[in-house]
């Protein structure tokens, strides 16, 4: 390959949506430039911020947590640590742990490790075995996301900050769009109003393709959990990933694309979707549901029934 637009080096990466070539220094520049832009629009800088990080292990998640130490680590008003949810999947969770530990311990970040078993007495082996009319990943999405909410309470975390980056993205938008659901496209986060008992997302990470993210970690240096889950091909996303994949291939330029017409479109479906009035159920967690059940405690109860009958 030809050597970088900004140096000498020999470019590491063409950047098809935007033509630049860039070696890996002048990449990692421009991927750090970009999330410190996300930051300085999702953090409040200059207040006492507590930015919990849910680090599954894998690139995404570690990158991120690597990414905002780099960049808010110095100040004084910031205090970080990491979460990782161990869903109880054999063979698969247990070596990320590990990892992130080991990340965790280089970063001189704190790390809170959450299981599926002690939160809700199933692990996610058992889930996928039980009676059960949704996907194993649906089961393990509301499981994780309610266990994340109430560990980054319990930690007094102001901010959870999560490593979806741009392809998931785009995913996410595209998926939404698909499926009518508009009141949940206009929850997608970041987040930009606090509610009670929801700890507010960040992604720091929205604006960097997923092929990016991996060669930040390549060039850092970075030890990441590269297993994928024995559930993965149950996962609903993965349609969208290929055609989302597809379009970008065609048409480069496309994830952006999707994220700016989100972007611009948000203010508005916010007011037709206002954040709902949110109930507490008993186990303490917020819910919108008129019952005042959260959907966790739905499915719990659904699966703790089938192992009853
Ligand atoms: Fe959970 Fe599905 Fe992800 Fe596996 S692939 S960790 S089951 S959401």
């Amino acid at each position: 390959m030809s050597s970088c637009d900004k140096c000498s080096e020999p470019a590491a990466i063409l950047i098809r949506y935007s033509g630049a070539r860039l070696c890996k220094n002048h990449l990692c520049e421009f991927i750090v430039k970009r999330v410190k832009r996300e930051l300085r629009k999702q953090v409040d800088i200059g207040r006492d911020e507590r930015i919990a990080i849910a680090v599954s292990g894998g690139k995404d998640s570690t990158v991120a947590a690597f990414l905002v130490k780099e960049i808010l680590g110095a100040r004084r008003d910031m205090e970080f640590c990491a979460i990782t949810i161990d869903e109880g999947i054999d063979g698969y969770r247990g070596s990320a742990i590990t990892i992130v530990a080991d990340n965790c311990r280089a970063l001189d970040m704190e790390h809170i490790v959450v299981s599926f078993e002690e939160a809700y007495g199933f692990t996610m082996d058992q889930v996928a075995e039980a009676e059960r009319n949704m996907s194993t990943c649906t089961y393990c999405g509301v499981m994780r996301r309610a266990a994340l909410n109430r560990a980054a309470k319990t930690w007094e975390a102001t901010r959870l900050a999560t490593g979806l980056n741009l392809d998931d993205t785009a995913q996410s938008i595209l998926m939404n769009i698909s499926r009518g659901d508009v009141e949940r496209l206009a929850r997608l986060g970041p987040h930009r109003r606090c509610q009670p008992g929801l700890i507010p997302r960040i992604q720091p990470l929205r604006t960097i393709p997923e092929s990016e993210v991996a060669l930040y970690a390549l060039a850092k240096g970075i030890r990441y959990h590269n297993l994928e889950c024995p559930y993965a091909s149950e996962a609903l996303r993965n349609d969208y990933r290929a055609v989302v994949a597809q379009l970008e291939d065609k048409y480069p330029g496309t994830r952006h694309s999707m994220l700016k017409s989100f972007d611009e479109i948000l203010d508005a479906i916010e007011r037709v979707y206002p954040p709902a009035n949110l109930r507490f159920c008993g186990c303490g967690e917020p819910t919108v549901s008129p019952s005042g059940m959260c959907k966790v405690c739905e499915l719990v109860a659904s699966l703790k029934q089938d192992r009853v009958s």
